[in-house]
């Protein structure tokens, strides 16, 4: 690339070989302004519209992502890198995360009874207006979806300000909703970077905002969303701890964790970051580990062999590489790997780190890349206590045979999703969201379509009953 040239904040970068693809425009604030105008305008009729016609045209969405499956997943493995297969994966999450809404939005919105002693009362459930979501690069159409597939069925209308690296998966997105039938103004893309977004939540037409990405910017977006009374939720990072237990069958367990890590090159909220096992089954542990490393792939995305991408740009795989690098000075030890790949790409090598504690930043940061940190533990009360270190609290894994001791030691992690022998899933109908410094509020399930509906009581009584 030629430092001398002047380019767009908002471009496809191929991870793969670093080259610029494609540059867009930054849109200019009366434009910005224009847009919002429209979702505004839009969600006068788009709120009135019956569900019926809303889910007509949200599962003809699902149906235009399948058919595309292939194209999508191209586009996503060119802009962000991740596996070809996983990307058309996510294509297939993100349609039946939409057809989920179609379905059962109406459900879940109908009216709700209230016990009251005299006359009747009852929740009406009802749009808010334009919702402003600002969203990462790490699943391009995942993303978008989740917050857009509950808030379309529920009426209301949305601004995208997707990542800058993913502008052409931002693009296509907007396409098939157009492409579906959705009226114009009803979902929009906003071609800003993320410095700009704070002035985009003080316009008054935009009614809340949901963003998904790091601490420093959800910490931006509420700050604003407060200072104009606007709801917000957060999904921010996570340092997902893996728990092995000691029935656990260890072969298994380093199975999964490992092939949870190295998922879209460890940039994952809810990737098993910190693989914490009994003290007397560690040698085993890492020895396995390493036999399983010795087994990765790292190449191009596209070939269906490999299975370590490159990480989604240059700076990326820097700001990795320093925090392995950290961990060292700090007197970790690197088991396995640590540098860039020699090769062209973002690529970092599949990295094993152990021997971290609380004196070290690795024990309480998020690392973004393919990194397996193994910690071991005397008892289960010192691995809950590595377990909830961090001032993340999304998602983790206890693994092991005795279900019900499993999930004894699952209530005891204070985060807001746990599984039971697997790496943290996703399911449209099960809550995503976490505690503590990853976030506040949930998407997907039930849950997901109550963040941005005025839940308005309605009530009838006589005058003089009225209390
Ligand atoms: P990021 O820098 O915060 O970017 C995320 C989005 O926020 C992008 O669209 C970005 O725009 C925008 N943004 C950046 N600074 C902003 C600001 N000051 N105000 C408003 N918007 C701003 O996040 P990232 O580092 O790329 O993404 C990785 C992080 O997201 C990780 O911590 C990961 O764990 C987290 N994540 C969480 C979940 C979850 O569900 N909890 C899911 C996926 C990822 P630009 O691209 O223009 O900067």
């Amino acid at each position: 690339m030629n430092s001398q040239v002047k380019h767009s904040p908002i471009k496809t970068v191929n991870p793969f070989t670093n080259e610029i693809v494609k540059e867009f425009d930054v849109m200019k604030p009366a434009q910005i302004a224009s847009i919002i105008d429209k979702a505004d305008e839009a969600f006068k009729s788009w709120k009135n519209t019956p569900f019926s016609e809303r889910a007509k045209i949200i599962h003809k969405v699902a149906t235009i992502m399948r058919e595309r499956k292939e194209a999508l997943g191209a586009l996503a493995t060119l802009e962000m890198g991740k596996l070809l297969a996983e990307s058309i994966y996510e294509v297939e999450l993100s349609a039946d995360i939409f057809d989920y809404y179609a379905e059962h939005a109406e459900k879940f919105l109908a009216d709700h009874p209230l016990d009251v002693k005299h006359g009747d009362a009852f929740l009406s459930y009802e749009p808010i207006g334009v919702l402003l979501s600002v969203q990462p690069w790490n699943f391009p159409y995942y993303q978008i979806t989740r917050s857009a597939a509950s808030n379309l069925m529920a009426g209301n209308t949305m601004v995208l300000k997707h990542a800058s690296n993913i502008p052409q998966c931002a693009q296509i997105m907007e396409d098939i909703f157009k492409d579906a039938g959705l009226p114009n103004g009803v979902y929009t893309n906003l071609f800003v970077p993320g410095k700009d977004v704070e002035a985009i939540v003080s316009n008054p037409k935009i009614k809340a905002v949901t963003l998904t990405g790091s601490k420093p910017a959800g910490a931006s977006i509420t700050a604003a969303a407060g200072a104009n009374v606007k709801k917000a939720t957060l999904e921010l990072g996570g340092s997902d701890p893996f728990v092995v237990l000691e029935d656990a069958d260890v072969s298994e367990a380093v199975e999964v964790s490992v092939a949870g890590r190295m998922w879209n090159a460890g940039q994952v909220c809810v990737s098993p970051k910190r693989v914490i096992v009994p003290a007397k089954m560690y040698d085993e542990f890492l020895a396995k580990t390493k036999e399983a490393f010795s087994k990765l792939v790292v190449g191009n995305p596209m070939d269906a062999t490999t299975n370590v991408a490159p990480l989604c740009t240059e700076k990326a795989a820097e700001d990795v590489v320093s925090q392995i690098q950290k961990a060292a000075e700090q007197g970790a030890t690197i088991a396995l790997g640590g540098k860039r790949v020699k090769r062209t790409g973002a690529f970092v090598e599949p990295t094993l780190i152990t021997d971290i504690t609380p004196k070290m930043d690795a024990y309480f940061e998020e690392i973004f890349g393919p990194v397996f940190m193994l910690y071991q533990y005397k008892d289960v009360d010192e691995a809950i206590e590595i377990a909830n270190a961090t001032e993340f609290g999304l998602g983790g894994t206890v693994f092991g045979k005795d279900t019900k001791k499993a999930v004894e030691v699952a209530r005891r992690i204070d985060t807001g999703m746990v599984y039971i022998n697997h790496v943290t899933g996703i399911a449209p109908e099960l809550p995503f969201g976490g505690t503590k410094e990853s976030g506040f509020g949930r998407e997907q399930s039930i849950a997901g379509i109550f963040e941005f509906v005025n839940a308005k009581l309605i009530r009838t009584t006589t005058p003089d009953k009225a209390y």
